[in-house]
């Protein structure tokens, strides 16, 4: 019977944990799951899927690959535990005239030979059938693995593929991601769903300076972030007036900064009403002139909850690697504007002061710009 072996990694099950852990793992599996047919059944630190449609089996295969928490994957053949069925299933794993090796694990130790004696005997019949194959105990150029485990059967397979590994998503608390458009909060979000984060997403937006394909955007990374964070609810927010009334009257180097410092408020109440315990934006230092310590000091000010930065030390190169291999980047890079290109200043400013701020800020009905923008909230879920 041919199945897929899912391992996880299990340096973080101590005590309570491993339930916790586990019961997060497997919701998030059946989840990802849900439009397929197949059983699976737990056998010590695996699950073990079965009984799925042959055609499926790649597609299954290729969605366990992106759960958090999954360590590594093998596609095998599970025989009852006898050498000749270990035999005839290893004859379909090697191809022939090529070097290979036989590596053994014997969790069952009823089994008559010890794991050591299985590799060598299943090597030494594999060459008696075959005189084109050659061992090779250092570089073979395949490799058969048997699994003997405690339940009567044994995995055959070929190879153990890494998934992406990281903690299962629900095991590291809730956290608001600050989603644009760009290339970077898609990977930030990934960053901490990877730690086992939940995420709930809220999108600033400038209708009618911005428009609905740029919103589209933000709703494609966020359905191809749910590859990873399992589901993702968008909250979009209009900060068209928020915009036009510092443009208006605060000066123009210090338009970004505000603005920021209302983000980062507004996103602090809807992450309290959500339950989210932690802001998460996309910022790496010095990136650009809102991103240098001076701005996120600023930024910062008004933030009371934990703000999570995780590419905050990341070169642009590899945010884009990451990007890439997550599938945001192509997405990421369509050419829509973003609320923070509209209102452009010339030269914003590097180096802003919290004072200054505030001081510009008292010419602003803040409170009543904070509350018409949470009332402008569209959800959408993904
Ligand atoms: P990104 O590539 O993620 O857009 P960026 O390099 O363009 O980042 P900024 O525009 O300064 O940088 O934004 C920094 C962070 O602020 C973003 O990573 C994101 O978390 C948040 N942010 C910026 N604009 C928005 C927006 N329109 N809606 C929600 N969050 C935003
Ligand atoms: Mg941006």
């Amino acid at each position: 019977m041919k199945v897929i072996i899912l391992r996880y990694s299990e340096i973080f099950l101590k005590g309570n944990n491993r339930s916790y852990f586990e019961g997060a793992l497997v919701e998030n599996i059946k989840t990802a799951l849900k439009s397929y047919q197949y059983k699976m059944v737990k056998r010590s630190a695996r699950y073990i899927i079965s009984d799925y449609n042959d055609q499926d089996e790649q597609a299954i295969f290729d969605t366990l690959k992106n759960i958090f928490g999954i360590y590594s994957l093998s596609i095998a053949q599970q025989v009852d535990s006898s050498m000749d069925n270990i035999f005839a299933i290893s004859k379909t794993m090697v191809e022939k005239g090529k070097t290979f090796r036989v590596v053994c694990n014997r969790a069952d130790k009823t089994f008559p030979l010890n794991s050591m004696e299985i590799a060598r005997e299943i090597g030494h019949m594999l060459l008696d059938w075959d005189n084109s194959l050659v061992v090779d105990l250092h570089k073979p150029e395949q490799i058969v693995y048997i699994d003997v485990r405690e339940n009567g059967k044994t995995f055959v397979y070929n190879s153990i593929v890494k998934a992406v590994d990281g903690m299962p998503v629900g095991t590291g608390g809730k956290g608001l991601l600050l989603l644009s458009g760009g290339i970077d909060s898609p990977v930030a979000g990934y960053m901490m769903a990877k730690r086992g984060m939940v995420l709930y997403a809220v999108h600033f937006h400038s209708f009618p300076y911005t428009s609905d394909r740029a919103r589209e955007k933000v709703f494609e990374l966020a359905k191809r972030l749910t590859k990873y964070c399992v589901h993702l609810t968008v909250e979009c927010i209009n900060v068209a007036e928020i915009q036009t009334e510092i443009h208006q009257k605060c000066n123009e180097s210090y338009t970004i900064t505000l603005l920021r410092r209302f983000m980062m408020r507004i996103a602090q109440i809807i992450a309290k009403r959500q339950g989210c315990g932690a802001v998460i934006t996309g910022e790496s230092l010095g990136q650009v002139a809102s991103q240098t310590l001076e701005s996120l000091t600023t930024t910062n000010a008004v933030c009371t909850m934990p703000a999570f930065r995780p590419l905050i030390g990341f070169d642009k190169e590899e945010i884009v690697t990451i990007a890439k291999k997550i599938d945001t980047y192509e997405t990421s890079i369509e050419p829509f504007e973003d609320c923070c290109t509209i209102f452009l200043p010339k030269s914003p400013i590097t180096r802003p002061k919290v004072e200054v701020c505030q001081k510009l800020e008292a010419r602003l009905d803040v409170d009543g710009l904070i509350e018409k923008a949470l009332a402008s909230a569209e959800i959408f879920k993904f």
